[in-house]
Parts: C-alpha cells; structure tokens; sequence
C-alpha cells in the first residue's frame, strides 16, 4: 500500500494516446517509479497532490476531482465497499493539516492530451518561467506569505491552465431578471414547492402527461430524474420538452455520468432552445446500482462541479469550454444535488460552497428525515455565508410502506432513516402508506421554518397521486393556486 495514501489499492495506471520522445518516457518512468509507491500515482498527468492534501484522488471509483459524491461515508466507498472513501481521507486529512480551504479551488477535468504523461516536466518549465533563482529564495529564505506566493506562481498555473481558469471565489450570475418562474418566485421570497414525476420507461407518453397534469397546479416546476440509480428510462430531456408543451415548467436533471463535456454543452443549448430553463447539475448513481451487464464504473469525463462551472460559463461569458465565443448564449437557472447526511456536515458544507461558487443558484437536496441532523449541515453552511446565495429546496420522499423504507436506509447513497421513523413504519402495518404520509407532513412542519430553508422537493418515487395531497395538508399551495376543477370548468 503506498505511503501517503491511505487505503490505497492497486489500479492500472494511464497510458499516452500518443508516442513520445524517449527523454519523455523516461522522464514518465521515473515518475511513476517514484509517485507510484508513494501515492499510488495513476499517471493521470493533471496532478492535484498539491490540493488534496497530497492522497491521490484517482483513487475514487467515479474518478471525481472536486470532493466527494453523495454517497460519501466514514466507514468506506459505496462503489466499492472494501477501500475506504477516499473523499472522506483527503477531507480529513486536510482538516488535521489545516488545508481545508485549498480544497475549495474549483478544480479542471482530465486533459487527456496529458493523460499517462508526466508532470515534472510543466513543473519545470513554470519554474524557468518564473525564474529559478527567485523561486528558491522565495521558497528558502521568504516568510510564511512569500514562501506561499512563490509555490503557488509555479504550481496554480500548472493545476489551472487557461482554457479553465478556475478558482475558489463566487460568481454571482452576470443577469438580473429570472429566467425562469422557479427563480421568479424564489426570488420573490415565496416558498415553493417541486415535484419529481418520474419518466417513463417505455415510449408511451400516457402516464407522463397525466402525471404532470396532476401536479402541474400545485408546483412550481416539476423534476425530471435522469437515469435514476443508473437504469435507463425516457430522457429528462425529452420528459422536460413534453412537460414545456404541456405548460408546465421542468427541471431538466443532467448526470454527468453519461455525459462527456462535448455531450454537456450541446445538450444544454438544444434544451434551452426548446423552453426548459431550470437545470440540475448532478454527479449521477454510480454504475454499480444498475442491473447486470454493468458498464464502466468510473466518471472519467466531467464531475457536477465541473458542469456547474462549464454550464455558468457558457451563460455568463458566452463561451464553450474550448474558448469559442457564442453569439447567443443560453439562459438558465442552474441547480444542484446537496446530502446533508453523507460523510460529516463540515464536509458536505465545504462541497456545497464550491457547488455555489461554480454556479449552483439552488440546490435540491437528498432526502432529509432528521430535522435535527439537518439543521447541523444547515448550520455548517450558515458558518460558510452562503445561505443568501443558494436557495435551498428540501428533499422530502413520503414512505409507501415498511419495505420502501428499509430500501431508502439501507440502499440509497447519503440517505438515513431514524430508528424511531422505521419502528413508525413497521408498527404501522396495513396502514403504512398513511403513517408515510404523516411523517411527511410532520417532518415540513418541522423544517419549513427554519432559516435559510427556501422550499421543498417532493420526490414521490413513482407515487405522484399523493403530490395534491401532501401540498394541501401542508398548507403550501402557490399563492395563485387555481383548484384543477376550476381550470376543467374554465377550458370547458
Ligand atoms: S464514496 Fe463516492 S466520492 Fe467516495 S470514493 Fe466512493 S465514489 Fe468516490
């Protein structure tokens, strides 16, 4: 196991896609040779050793850059639950190290042009650059700031090239009027409520459109899963589109687990040519929730950081990741997932801040049952002051029965059910759909009013009737809320 990353298991290293110069080779074997033992290096050739508090990050199953999935937990990696999380080690390591901070720089995808090269060589090349003699004085005889300044002249321009240029502040959106009547009525200070419906998973539209008519009056926009638990279904895309020409407003989900950037980025404009202008930026279930024959169960292409930070850019700047300036830019609202209970509060906070820096507007997050544990992670972000930048729309699932519950705790990433929901659950029998629909209701009550809540995400899982209800009984409705009789009597 090598030295400085914990946990560590042999994986394949990279190889170039191209032949190289035998300087070059042998400079990557020495590398390899050297980085191998020690952090269990992959060759990937974008290093970030030097942000991730020196573990290795390619470590992570679904190869993500930018902190860990919602999935994360303490006690190991949920797509591979024999190594540990290795999200969760860098976290902790960087807490004890005092390096927490440096985590927040929004990190760039693959190169692959770089891929299963060396690194030592750009390190080199900055070094000239900047000069040698300066970088050893700064880095020999500076103080604590200048010995700082001088690593990060060499080392920010190495881990940042210009093509993504990132960093670790907010950019507030470069618009002022909403685009969309999601962020219309947030920004009005109205607490909304959305719904999934779930796509189809046939090409019978049928259910889909009746579920959407069903919902549509008693929510602001209406989410459609993209592939959920990595098992296809109709496209959020399409779902999006149909839910547009019903008059209802969607929320596209997009995983970046079946998407490359090219794929991301013409996505995103061909949905926003057709209406949909809500958009939720997600990492996606991992490959090891599907049914057999599994694909690939890494991400290697982009992570939901990542496509916070492409997707704002091509809106606000009008640029495509490789720089090409659009004349007409896109227009969307953008969203993302938050876990409130995967690894630690402090943890998940941190990967919430880089999600809003990138571009995150609001978030949906993942189901929430402990109002109490929630208002930790709630506080965790309060401390990091981004709660005036991020409207926060509250997972809630109403629990079918005793069955569906033990599913949600046992088998769903970042999602914990308390003991006593689960004893509710069971003693209720015959009647659990009812007791699931209480819970529901208690658990709004409890955490509508707390601060920095701005609504609630019903994801009813297949289970859309009960959306009428639980909105009614929780005194939630749209203030201009029309009783779907009357809107019958009114085309009638
Ligand atoms: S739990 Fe998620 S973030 Fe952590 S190593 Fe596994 S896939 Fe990566």
């Amino acid at each position: 196991m090598p030295g400085f990353t914990p946990g560590r298991r042999w994986q394949p290293p990279y190889y170039p896609f191209k032949k190289e110069p035998l300087g070059l080779r042998l400079l990557e074997w020495v590398e390899r040779a050297t980085k191998g033992p020690m952090f269990g290096c992959r060759m990937c050739g974008n290093c970030l050793l030097q942000e991730t508090a020196f573990i290795c990050p390619m470590e992570c199953p679904k190869g993500l850059r930018n902190g860990p999935c919602g999935g994360s937990t303490k006690e190991f990696c949920y797509v591979d639950e024999t190594r540990p999380c290795i999200w969760y080690k860098i976290y902790d390591r960087a807490f004890r190290m005092g390096r927490q901070e440096i985590l927040m720089e929004v990190l760039p995808p693959l190169d692959w042009n770089k891929t299963g090269g060396e690194t030592w060589g750009d390190v080199v090349h900055q070094i000239g650059k900047v000069g040698t003699g300066k970088v050893i004085s700064g880095l020999l005889f500076g103080d604590g700031k200048k010995r700082k300044e001088t690593w990060e002249s060499v080392f920010q321009p190495v881990r940042q090239p210009e093509w993504w240029g990132g960093d670790s502040q907010y950019h507030a959106p470069s618009y002022s009027e909403p685009v969309s009547e999601l962020e219309k009525r947030l920004k009005a200070g109205e607490f909304v409520v959305t719904s999934e419906v779930a796509p189809p998973m046939t090409v019978a539209t049928n259910k889909l459109n009746s579920n959407i008519a069903l919902v549509k009056p008693y929510v602001t926009a209406i989410n459609f899963t993209d592939a959920p638990s990595a098992s296809p279904r109709m496209s959020s895309w399409a779902c999006s589109a149909l839910a547009v020409q019903a008059g209802a407003e969607p929320v596209m989900q997009i995983a970046a687990r079946d998407r490359t950037r090219i794929g991301l980025q013409g996505e995103v404009l061909g949905a926003n040519s057709m209406g949909i202008k809500n958009i939720l930026c997600l990492t996606g279930d991992s490959m090891r929730m599907a049914a057999d024959p599994r694909g690939r169960m890494d991400i290697v292409d982009i992570d939901s950081v990542q496509m916070l930070w492409i997707l704002r850019k091509m809106r606000d700047e009008g640029k495509y990741l490789d720089g090409r300036s659009m004349k007409f830019p896109p227009k969307y609202f953008l969203g993302a997932a938050a876990s409130p209970f995967a690894s630690e509060p402090k943890f998940q906070a941190i990967r919430e801040h880089k999600k809003v820096n990138a571009g995150a507007q609001f978030f949906q997050t993942n189901l929430v049952y402990d109002p109490d544990r929630f208002e930790i992670w709630l506080n965790e972000l309060a401390k990091r002051n981004i709660l005036d930048k991020v409207y926060i729309l509250v997972g809630i699932t109403p629990l079918k029965n005793f069955k569906v519950a033990q599913y949600m705790h046992n088998e769903v990433p970042g999602v914990t059910i308390p003991t006593e929901i689960m004893k509710r659950m069971e003693a209720a029998g015959d009647n659990a759909s009812e007791e699931g629909v209480q819970i529901a209701l208690e658990l709004i009550e409890a955490i509508k009013t707390k601060q920095g809540v701005n609504g609630i995400h019903l994801m009813a899982v297949g289970w859309e009737e009960i959306v009428p209800r639980i909105v009614t009984e929780s005194g939630l409705l749209p203030k201009d809320f029309v009783p779907p009789k009357d809107i019958e009597l009114k085309q009638s």
